[in-house]
């Protein structure tokens, strides 16, 4: 389980369940304060952390559900592709 705190609030943040730990390059929003970070995860490691916007405008639960599904759709989106391109 990876650990993340927010660098604003520095409360753990509990990362939702479509993130792979071993390898995501994205958002994640802070339950606590609900400010938005980017990170960067490599095989269960926080390579990389910054905060993207303080104070994110509080979204619903729905709402928030619809824009990580929109997310991780262009995620995998984009890994698709990579893989298309790799076995050329
Ligand atoms: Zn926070």
């Amino acid at each position: 389980m990876v650990e993340i705190e927010c660098l604003l609030c520095e409360k753990p943040i509990k990362l939702p369940k479509y993130i792979d730990t071993e390898n995501y390059d994205g958002e994640v929003v802070c339950q606590e304060c609900e400010s938005l970070l980017y990170i960067k995860l490599v095989k269960g490691k926080l390579q990389k952390r910054r905060v993207k916007q303080k104070g994110f405008r509080r979204f619903s639960a729905e709402e928030m559900a619809s824009l990580f599904k929109i997310l991780a759709e262009k995620r995998k989106e984009l890994l698709a592709e990579e893989r298309k391109r790799e076995e050329k």
